[in-house]
């Protein structure tokens, strides 16, 4: 019954959006915007079970009231941008902050979403009416029983708020999207950056589309294509084309033409979703012909640029640690070595080729071993004391095997943000860091804790794929960069063809077949 309610609801909010304006209240008149966030970047072939509530609110309970309008990131950008009309008030929904384990943590249970989604449903009731709604998310949760997380909270906001209140989306460019989120919201803006350094900027077109469109400003009309190619994320680094090349194009258009937006998504392959691989969402002030114009265009871009995505080869741990030492022979330092594929965070591939190729100077930042942390606190281990014990390399076939490492415990306490992270000196001027938990070192300013200086080492080993650019590489720090494979087509690396997917047809996709509309 419920839902041939909805769908006759559908029915009638279809026809009613075809044949009348949307609403357009005067200037004077106070715009109230409800604003959200519900975002995750799922890995659903990461080990550690379901996410359920209680991961949902580990990290801290739900912004309640207007707390979720002091999220940041997208929603900062959002704020700002709202708070330059003094006639729009912002009315925040109970949102949860995030899932414990970030992108490293797998599905969510069915009932964590709805519980969520509830919630803030039921805040969004009690504000209404409503001139508009702002919903921050990512694009890339996994949800149980629920393809298109995204699209389902477009479609339940819609239920609430009616066919004319603008719905807006913010998102991250690891989305995996298609056409559904666009049948119920207005339009969805998406960063063009890896690292993401425009989210706000996108929070912010997003206040400022939601004004124009409740003033009846701006009447969205939009085109979705799918080019039909699925990248790992290590190849969707923007510092470099084609990655570059297609925002550009994307930022070009948004040039050329008035009041057009263009949003790529590359997509994120570790969630076992109908609609990974990338997507273009293209809107215009109702012009439907250019907006197909523009997304034809850009997906045939991305198909034409396809086989330079998969340009960059990468090396394995031993010859990244040959390599290394190459480098640092002719002086080329300081060098950096990322491995882009480790997901849990205690992989030893790099570790290994340090010890049995014998480097000196390397700092390993990090290994993660909440066993070893835990042995040095139940056994009240100073510094100064020996080390010999095996670390990392338990959480699977991707994380290689443990190394025993026999040295000195140089530090024991806080770090990063973890309360207890290890170091321990080893070798000719090696250290290696041991936290709690993955961690992606940004920032060189990050490794200078406890006894640890910059100067002390040549060679820093990081568990990144992207994000470690920009404090390693967009300062001009490193004069050597080598992102290290994985010796095996572990999850986490480029070979997506290792993965059991079960809802993506992978031959869908380049690389791996043709896609059906490319045939
Ligand atoms: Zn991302």
């Amino acid at each position: 019954m419920k839902t041939f309610m909805a769908a006759l609801l559908t029915i009638v909010w279809t026809l009613s959006a075809c044949t009348s304006e949307r609403a357009t209240p005067q200037q004077e008149e106070k715009l109230r915007f409800a604003v959200m966030t519900f975002a995750h970047e799922t890995c659903t072939f990461c080990p550690g079970g379901d996410s359920d509530i209680e991961r949902w609110t580990k990290i801290r309970e739900p912004y309640v009231d207007d707390e979720v309008l002091s999220a940041g990131s997208y929603v900062r950008g959002f704020v700002a941008a709202a708070r330059e009309y003094k006639d729009v008030e912002l009315i925040g929904l109970e949102s949860p902050a995030g899932v414990f384990g970030g992108s490293s943590a797998s599905w969510s249970t069915e009932d964590a979403f709805n519980h969520f989604l509830d919630r803030m449903l039921e805040d969004l009731r009690e504000a209404m009416p409503v001139d508009g709604v702002y919903l921050a998310l990512h694009g890339a949760m996994a949800v149980r029983n629920i393809p298109r997380p995204e699209a389902e909270i477009a479609k339940r906001f819609r239920e609430v708020v009616g066919p004319d209140v603008p719905i807006v989306g913010s998102f991250d460019l690891h989305g995996n999207e298609d056409k559904e989120f666009l049948r119920w919201a207005d339009m969805a803006f998406v960063t063009k950056r890896y690292p993401h350094y425009d989210s706000a900027i996108q929070g912010a077109r997003s206040a400022r589309s939601l004004v124009r469109m409740a003033r009846g400003m701006y009447k969205s009309t939009t085109a979705t294509r799918k080019p039909g190619v699925i990248t790992p994320t290590v190849l969707q680094w923007t510092g470099k084309s084609p990655a570059m090349n297609i925002m550009e194009r994307a930022r070009r258009w948004e040039a050329r033409e008035q009041d057009v937006f263009v949003s790529v998504f590359y997509g994120f392959p570790w969630a076992d979703v109908p609609d990974v691989g990338a997507t273009v969402h293209v809107m215009t002030n109702d012009d439907q012909e250019l907006a197909d114009k523009i997304a034809d265009d850009m997906s045939d871009y991305i198909w034409r640029v396809r086989e330079d995505l998969f340009g960059e080869e990468f090396a394995q741990p031993d010859t990244a640690a040959s390599k290394a030492a190459e480098a640092f022979s002719a002086g080329k330092t300081p060098i950096v070595l990322a491995d882009y594929s480790d997901r849990s965070g205690d992989a030893t591939h790099v570790l290994r080729e340090v010890v049995d190729q014998s480097l000196s100077g390397v700092l390993i930042a990090t290994v993660r071993d909440e066993r070893v942390l835990e042995t040095l606190l139940q056994g009240n281990a100073q510094v100064g004391d020996r080390f010999s014990m095996d670390v990392g390399g338990f959480a699977g076939p991707a994380s290689g095997s443990p190394v025993q490492i026999d040295g000195t415990l140089t530090y024991l306490g806080k770090g990063f943000s973890f309360d207890t992270v290890a170091v321990v000196d080893f070798g000719d001027r090696n250290s290696l860091i041991i936290t709690p938990a993955l961690k992606q070192v940004i920032w060189t300013e990050e490794l200078a804790f406890g006894p640890l200086r910059l100067d002390n080492f040549d060679t820093f080993v990081v568990k990144s794929r992207v994000h470690f650019r920009r404090g390693f590489d967009e300062t001009g720090f490193a004069q050597t960069i080598i992102i290290v494979d994985a010796p095996g087509p572990f999850i986490g690396t480029i070979h997506l063809d290792a993965l059991p997917y079960e809802n993506v047809t992978l031959t869908d996709y380049y690389p791996y077949g043709t896609p059906p509309q490319r045939q």
